[in-house]
């Protein structure tokens, strides 16, 4: 699983931030890092343009046109097709945005989106049409929800989303961090982020600071990082879980299933393993959100139960994630039926 001869060594930097701001843009060179011939009709969208990080790309296997981390973030001209049932806003969250930066759409938990900004650009991303600009929370937005949290005592929970929560500065997070301690009904805070892979530099001292003093205080801190293939996992991003754990984060991972990417059992059942040895637990495994531009990396409900069997055959209980779909107005993510589905194999 870890490429030790690889072609493309990432820079070192003194910053996260510089690293992120770094990141790579354009096709050409994304494909001259991992020697492959330059392509003569690069697809550039510039609505959702190619971003990824080069520590990323140096989790890429070189001359390789199908790795599956290049998938996730290499641009598609099949991203223009327009398929039937693929939308703008699948999950209808618009419906189910009170104020701004906050989704309340099930019960017992917020979920807010700090920041639209987020180091990589996944083709698959759900959100990458959300329109954030209107939904960004500032100084006295903050306060608003805030107030919303405090006054509601069914919530117990606060989920930090985006774009990405930890693209946002080190004092940022302090100050929601701090404002949301202050409330005594929320338990936990959890952080939805696929920094820690894709950037695991994120993981900074500060940060673990910050994050630590929030655990001291007795809450709990949730951290679900976004992984879909055991090659994600590089050695950086293991010291950094261990260093999360140390301060008492629980760590859960979710994975998109994809076509192409990690759509068999031998992928996903890797990815398991790896992912414990790095001490996070596999929590969701969702079936693609109907986005407009991603039906491209669609695994069709039948597979996707046919794999799930497999992997309930030959994985000890807790390395199985719970399968689910987003369904648009329903108050949870809805377990597949994969019972309805046995009987055609
Ligand atoms: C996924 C999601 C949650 C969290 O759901 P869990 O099942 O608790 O992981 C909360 N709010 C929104 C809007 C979500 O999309």
């Amino acid at each position: 699983m870890n490429f030790t001869n690889k072609f493309y060594q990432s820079p070192s930097y003194e910053h996260w931030q510089q690293e992120m701001s770094d990141a790579v843009s354009d096709v050409a060179t994304l494909f001259a890092m991992l020697e492959l011939p330059t392509p003569s009709h690069a697809y550039a969208p510039s609505k959702f343009p190619l971003r990824v990080p080069k520590a990323f790309v140096a989790k890429m296997q070189p001359r390789n046109p199908r790795d599956p981390l290049l998938l996730q973030v290499l641009p598609d001209a099949a991203e223009r097709a327009l398929v039937d049932g693929y939308t703008h806003d699948p999950l209808a969250e618009n419906a189910h945005n009170p104020i701004k930066g906050l989704l309340h759409k099930y019960r017992s938990r917020v979920l807010l989106t700090l920041t639209g900004a987020c180091a990589v650009h996944c083709r698959y991303c759900f959100r990458q049409h959300f329109d954030y600009i209107e939904n960004l929370p500032n100084k006295s937005q903050m306060r608003t929800i805030i107030d919303y949290i405090t006054a509601d005592k069914s919530i117990d929970e606060v989920l930090f989303s985006g774009g990405d929560p930890l693209s946002i500065s080190n004092q940022k997070l302090a100050n929601w961090l701090d404002e949301i301690s202050s409330i005594p009904h929320i338990r936990t805070v959890r952080l939805h982020t696929r920094l820690p892979a894709v950037l695991p530099n994120r993981i900074d001292d500060n940060l673990l600071e910050i994050l630590h003093n929030f655990t001291k205080k007795g809450r709990n801190l949730v951290i679900v990082l976004h992984i879909n293939h055991a090659n994600e996992i590089c050695d950086n991003l293991r010291e950094k879980c261990t260093k999360l754990r140390q301060i008492g984060a629980t760590l859960l991972n979710q994975t998109v299933l994809l076509k192409g990417i990690n759509d068999n059992a031998d992928t996903l059942a890797a990815l398991s393993h790896t992912l414990f040895s790095a001490q996070i637990l596999p929590y969701y495994l969702h079936i693609l959100d109907k986005v407009a531009g991603a039906a491209h990396f669609d695994v069709p409900i039948a597979q996707a139960v046919a794999i799930y069997w497999q992997l309930l055959a030959r994985l000890s209980g807790y390395l199985v994630p719970k399968l689910v779909q987003e369904l648009p107005n329903q108050p949870y993510k809805t377990p597949v039926d994969i019972h309805r589905y046995r009987e055609s194999q």
